[in-house]
């Protein structure tokens, strides 16, 4: 196991081409309030939801590579797919817009909200986004074989126009597409490292980096980098949509692809990978109680909004996490905001609800 200094690692990491598009690092801040609320251990917050990029969130990290594959492919359009009120797909959207490149948006009704131009689906209509809403299998995150017959379809479409299309695969994720590269999980390599840096900075020992885990190349991109620069940081990815195993094993792949992209002489296994499924409630998209209350109990404690897709639920893994004993007192712990507050706005009805309860 060769394990990489810094510099070593980020020589690797400069020869994928990107864009710069996001005022790098992202805050790194200590929640005091929080972590004396909870009893310990130290919780600290890496504000990736300060990506300034369309609302910000981790996308944003991943479309800095993603959008100059697609401008050294000679694209015009993007066509990507996702849930409706997708954070995936609205930053895609505004990154192409800005490099004049044309988004074509493919978004399944995973779960039940209403189609109102709301949340991310008000801003999709505000960029012009050509939107497509088609109907979908509840609760699931769509993988290319899901919907490969679709993005033919539209290729072709695109084709016909004499126009060249790339296709970027759900969450910048798992190679497929026109994607050949794991570019969303590289830019988490990058992103592990920046963590490192700043903990350095401010004398920290990090132990966990927790965060929310849905297309998995965030965290199979923080794994890699820990593992490669030879780091002991536990990542938690805490699943919004599928079981444990089926998470697990779509991170190492993108992990391994990662690993083999970067030409890192590491391994990474999925037995490596920590996930927990326990809070994903009635499936993706759906919220709960639990998740409204963590989303009130952070903003009154420390003035930050979380999501209720993502970020919500990972919060609620974090406080539950902490009541069960799962950290010590003294841990470090980094809770990684990913973004997403725009779907705060399509859910008001069920989390004033909730709120009211
Ligand atoms: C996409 C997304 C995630 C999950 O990241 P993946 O790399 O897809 O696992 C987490 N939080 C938010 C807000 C997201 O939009």
């Amino acid at each position: 196991m060769a394990v990489l200094s810094i510099p070593e690692i980020k020589k690797k990491i400069h020869t994928f081409p990107k864009k710069n598009l996001i005022p790098l690092p992202t805050p790194l801040q200590r929640l005091e309030n929080l972590s004396q609320a909870l009893g310990g251990p130290n919780i600290y917050i890496k504000r990736d939801d300060l990506t300034g990029l369309a609302f910000g969130g981790n996308k944003s990290r991943k479309l800095e590579f993603i959008i100059q594959d697609a401008l050294d492919k000679n694209a015009d359009v993007i066509i990507t797919w996702a849930a409706v009120q997708s954070n995936w797909c609205l930053q895609t959207a505004a990154v192409a817009r800005k490099f004049g490149i044309k988004p074509i948006l493919l978004l399944f009704k995973t779960y039940e909200l209403p189609e109102e131009y709301d949340g991310n689906l008000l801003l999709d209509f505000i960029l012009d986004a050509d939107v497509r809403i088609r109907e979908a299998e509840a609760g699931k995150v769509l993988r290319l074989d899901d919907v490969r017959g679709i993005i033919e379809e539209v290729e072709n479409e695109v084709k016909e126009k004499g126009n060249t299309s790339y296709v970027a695969p759900i969450g910048g994720s798992m190679v497929g597409g026109s994607m050949e590269k794991p570019l969303g999980a590289i830019s988490y390599v990058n992103a592990f490292i920046e963590i490192l840096e700043q903990a350095e900075e401010q004398d920290l020992n990090i132990n966990t980096i927790l965060h929310a885990t849905g297309s998995c190349s965030t965290q199979a991109g923080l794994a890699v980098g820990a593992k490669a620069l030879g780091k002991d940081v536990h990542i938690l990815g805490i699943s919004v949509s599928d079981d444990k195993e089926s998470v697990k094993e779509e991170v190492a792949t993108i992990a391994q692809d990662t690993v083999q992209a970067m030409d890192l002489k590491i391994s990474v296994k999925k037995e490596d990978m920590v996930v927990f499924d326990e809070y994903i409630g009635e499936g993706y998209g759906v919220m709960n109680k639990d998740v409204a209350d963590a989303l009130r109990f952070v903003s009154n404690q420390e003035g930050i909004f979380l999501d209720p897709v993502y970020t919500g639920k990972a919060m609620t893994a974090l406080i539950d996490l902490i009541k069960k004993g799962f950290f010590k007192k003294e841990d470090n712990v980094i809770f990684l905001h990913t973004g997403g507050t725009p779907a705060l706005f399509p859910n008001k009805f069920n989390l004033v609800d909730f709120l009211k309860k």
